[in-house]
């Protein structure tokens, strides 16, 4: 078990908390708002002030059951997010599959659910934790952690934004580390794997004035493929006439050091046709972003006082937008964990990770999803071409059922389309 190595005594005249949350993402938010809900004693350290810019904009519904949780579904209801009802393929010959729309599928019955703009939907989050009595600590970067013999741990943290030399320490019982793609914990332990079948990069930047679709497509996330299959496109339509555009493939193939990542963008652009259209009488908004290397998972999910969630754990990859409800998820269900075990004066590994195998099977699918994605032999209008029945299944995938036991059939239809078989 990977944990780190025993370190000095506490200090006891620190006051001990019963959770520090490492990051207020929709991970770490959710954990901090459940315990706080169920009378814990929860900080939530972010090294950022709200609002902060954040990629990852298209919500599925299955994440709707747990903002409902949250309390939040009414200021979703009359926030301007734009509703999403549906998801849409379209191939790299600019064949358009069926959109998949949510209606039966969603827990709510709304038939939707949104396309978020990062910076206020977090800072949502991060309200309610603190409504529902966690205390928020903003600007505040965790350092490092020292474990205790006593079973608490010490965060050391540090202030951004101010000229303090020292570091000030939030002791602890419960160490939950939400800090994302930093993946504080795990890289201090050596615990995280990048997914070799998934070296990706993306360049994304938002458009005004982008060709949209009407009524309830109006708001549908598009995937677009471009030719040969070498990238692919998100196309995430957002409040205020913005449209989201990504474009991601292997790394080896979209990077080139002899090029900006707006020309890079472009190249790519120019090998999509669809999506060049939608953008002809559109201006950019935004600057271009890139990132790379987002597929990875930790060897470990928990260990005697620490958890990690959300993409602190692992990430699989953008083309489902299952980021977000996983974050929430993995929240939910740590929150849980560690409500028992602080009832039950059990902080060991075994208990904060109770909920690991249950939580690795749904991803797992989303990733066996990822994969055939990814197969140039597949695409999803032939899937259900060839296997009508199984439509059902699959949005129930799409739509982050992934819990749900039964929905697995799709891969038995998927594997032999695939150029690995
Ligand atoms: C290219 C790309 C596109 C994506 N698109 C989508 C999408 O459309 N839909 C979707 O659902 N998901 C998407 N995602 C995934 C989504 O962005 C993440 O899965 C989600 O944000 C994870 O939430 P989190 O709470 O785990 O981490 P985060 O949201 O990243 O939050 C982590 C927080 O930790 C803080 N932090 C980090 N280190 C420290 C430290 N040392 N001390 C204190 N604070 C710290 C950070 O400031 C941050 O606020 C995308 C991801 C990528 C890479």
């Amino acid at each position: 078990m990977a944990d780190m190595t025993a370190s000095p005594a506490p200090d006891s005249s620190q006051p001990v908390r019963d959770v520090a949350v490492i990051g207020s993402g929709p991970a770490g938010s959710s954990v901090a708002a459940l315990l706080a809900e169920s009378g814990h004693d929860v900080v939530l350290l972010d090294r950022e002030h709200f609002p902060r810019h954040h990629v990852g904009e298209s919500l599925i519904p299955a994440a709707n059951r747990i903002l409902d949780r949250l309390g939040l579904i009414d200021q979703l209801q009359d926030s301007s997010f734009i509703k999403k009802y549906s998801v849409q393929f379209v191939g790299p010959d600019g064949q358009e599959s069926t959109p998949f729309y949510f209606d039966d599928f969603d827990p709510l019955g709304l038939g939707h659910t949104w396309q978020v703009v990062r910076s206020s939907f977090d800072r949502l989050l991060v309200d309610r934790a603190s409504t529902l009595g966690a205390e928020i600590r903003t600007n505040t970067q965790a350092t490092s952690v020292d474990f205790h013999e006593d079973t608490t741990a010490t965060i050391w943290t540090r202030r951004i934004r101010k000229r303090e030399g020292s570091l000030r320490p939030v002791r602890c019982r419960v160490v939950v580390d939400a800090s994302g793609q930093s993946c504080f914990l795990a890289n201090r332990m050596g615990l995280r794997q990048i997914d070799s079948r998934l070296r990706n990069g993306t360049i994304w930047t938002w458009y005004h004035n982008a060709k949209r679709g009407t009524g309830r497509d109006e708001g549908a996330t598009i995937i677009f493929n471009s030719r040969e299959h070498k990238s692919w496109f998100w196309y995430i339509p957002l409040p205020n006439n913005i449209v989201s555009v990504g474009c991601t493939a292997g790394t080896d193939w979209l990077f080139d050091n002899s090029l900006s990542a707006a020309e890079i963008f472009n190249r790519e652009l120019s090998r999509c046709p669809s999506v060049a259209e939608r953008l002809k009488d559109a201006s950019q908004a935004e600057p271009f972003r890139t990132t790379r290397d987002f597929s990875y998972s930790s060897t470990e999910l928990a260990g005697s006082g620490w958890v990690l969630v959300g993409d602190a754990y692992s990430f699989i990859d953008p083309v489902y937008s299952s980021g977000v409800f996983l974050a929430m998820a993995s929240g939910e269900m740590a929150a849980t964990a560690i409500h028992e075990a602080l009832e039950t004066d059990n902080t060991s590994a075994e208990q904060l990770g109770n909920w690991k195998q249950c939580y690795d099977a749904g991803v797992e699918k989303f990733r066996q999803l990822v994969y055939a994605f990814y197969d140039p032999s597949f695409n999803f209008s032939d899937f259900i071409r060839h296997h009508p029945d199984q439509r059902e299944n699959l949005t129930e995938l799409l739509v982050g059922n992934v819990f749900k036991p039964g929905v697995s059939g799709v891969f038995e239809g998927i594997k032999p389309m695939l150029t690995s078989g």
